[in-house]
């Protein structure tokens, strides 16, 4: 497959281009489409040509996002095989990605009905008479959407449906590693009735077309999702325009001792290791009760070895490879220098090309990277605590904030926790990973600001204006 541009709502040859290799086989798959600097001032003047000369009314947007969805059930199959060249995705994996897709592009459809704004309270300024006024919501403009490699289809659905919804123009900057699959959301959206300039799509390295989208002032919000590295700097550049930051993150999960076993253990598994563990809410740090180690710790390892790495195109595979060999012997390398310095190997720790198995440590040490950086990668740490209070400081001892769960079956522990831990979502009897598309989805601190959610970003990507009357 050769990767294309969209600009002006052409499709159009890249500048230059580059091989890209399957995740697990390393065979050449395709091409993507590298952006000239002219390609992307061009894209971003023809998204405001595009957005401008847009006529389309709400009822309209809700048509295309809604038709958008249904569209893609009949594209689950091909984009599953995409996902599993581009982004090392199992058959679940791709087919979980597809599904939410439709889903988000389903909420946002229903978004675009329901943009309103509220009645302002005139009524109650001293002597206020026959006055009222009411808030509307507008379009920013251009939305930059920016899309990490770890979910190429959600995640990139999260930032165009509610911007579109919202009488946006977008312009995509999907990772570098997953490019095809943004290509085939494009289509199938403009395939739906999306006049194509009000998109426009751009491929190429992070590092080259990034800052040249950071700088062109024309941009009015960044819809951004990756690592809270390059997050600070699309913060620093953006200065008063708006941003939405969907950043970096070391998810824990707190088992308390009167947790249900069977409950927790395949949801943290799965929460823990799934897509290779590259999920922002993937578990790393996992607390369990002192008391139910002992009984906690040998079931969860059994459970994890039963889960095969490998070939994702084996139906029998749980997970699949890492992003790229580079990635994997990164998380190889800290889970070595973890069990150098005294962390022990419970399972796993071994690594094939750019798969790695699942793996499970005790022992840790605060300071040990597998701890306190983010590994993003199939490793889970275990570390015993002694009464909530202790689970909670050390959940929270931690730069990140995006996401916790905790087990337990008494509500006193469960609400008392919830308002302590200091992260965007606490998920009670969940894994931290327990996402539904239509709720807030965001984080605090180092994880960033602004919800995702269909309903909640939509918020963000329009403007609310006040208008009065006196009559
Ligand atoms: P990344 O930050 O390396 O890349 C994300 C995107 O930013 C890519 O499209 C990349 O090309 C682009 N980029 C790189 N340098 C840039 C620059 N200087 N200017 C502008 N854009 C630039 O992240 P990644 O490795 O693709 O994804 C993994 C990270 O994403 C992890 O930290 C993970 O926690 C985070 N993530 C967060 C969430 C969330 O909802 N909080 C969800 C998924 C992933």
């Amino acid at each position: 497959m050769n990767g294309q541009l969209l600009i002006g709502g052409q499709w159009v040859a890249g500048a230059s281009s580059e091989a890209l290799k399957d995740k697990y086989s390393g065979d050449v798959y395709g091409q993507m489409a590298v952006a000239s600097a002219e390609q992307v001032t061009a894209a971003v003047s023809g998204a405001i040509e595009g957005q401008r000369q847009s006529t389309l009314s709400p009822y309209q947007r809700f048509q295309i996002l809604s038709r958008a969805a249904r569209l893609l059930e009949g594209r689950i199959e091909p984009l599953i095989e995409l996902m599993r060249h581009e982004a090392g995705f199992t058959r679940a994996d791709g087919d979980n990605e597809v599904r939410r897709c439709m889903q988000t592009l389903e909420l946002s459809a229903e978004e675009a009905k329901r943009l309103n704004g509220d009645m302002a309270p005139l009524q109650a300024g001293d002597g206020v008479k026959n006055r009222f006024g009411f808030t509307i919501r507008a379009p920013r403009g251009v939305v930059c959407a920016i899309t990490p490699f770890n979910s190429p289809l959600n995640v990139l659905a999260h930032k165009v449906g509610p911007a579109l919804a919202g009488g946006n123009a977008v312009v995509v900057k999907p990772s570098e590693f997953t490019p095809l699959t943004a290509i085939e959301l494009c289509k199938v959206l403009i395939e739906a009735g999306l006049p194509a300039n009000l998109l426009a799509l751009l491929h190429g390295e992070g590092a080259v077309v990034g800052p040249q989208l950071l700088a062109d002032q024309r941009i009015a919000f960044y819809a951004f999702t990756g690592s809270t590295r390059v997050g600070r700097q699309i913060q620093a550049a953006a200065g008063l325009r708006r941003t939405q930051l969907e950043l970096g993150s070391i998810a824990s999960t707190i088992v308390c001792h009167d947790a249900n076993m069977d409950l927790a253990i395949p949801k943290i598994l799965s929460a823990g290791l799934r897509k290779a563990g590259q999920v922002c809410t993937s578990v790393q740090r996992l607390y369990v009760d002192r008391r139910i180690v002992d009984a906690f710790v040998p079931k969860l390892v059994d459970a994890a070895r039963k889960m095969k790495a490998g070939d994702p195109a084996d139906p029998a595979t749980i997970i699949g490879p890492m992003i790229s060999l580079h990635h994997a012997e990164r998380a190889q390398g800290w889970v070595d220098a973890a069990v150098a310095a005294g962390a022990k190997l419970l399972t796993g720790g071994k690594r094939e090309g750019s798969v790695m198995q699942p793996t499970v440590l005790t022992d840790v040490r605060d300071d040990m990277k597998v701890v306190c950086e983010e590994i993003f990668a199939p490793v889970v740490s275990v570390v015993p605590f002694d009464g909530i209070a202790e689970a909670v400081a050390k959940a929270n001892n931690q730069s990140f904030g995006l996401a916790v769960g905790l087990f337990t079956s008494n509500l006193h522990t469960a609400f008392k926790a919830a308002r302590e831990l200091r992260f965007g979502g606490v998920h009670i009897n969940e894994a931290s990973s327990a996402r539904v598309d239509a709720m807030p989805f965001g984080g605090v601190k180092d994880s960033g600001f602004g919800w995702e959610g269909p309903a909640y970003a939509i918020r963000e990507m329009t403007e609310e204006r006040l208008v009065t009357v006196a009559y």
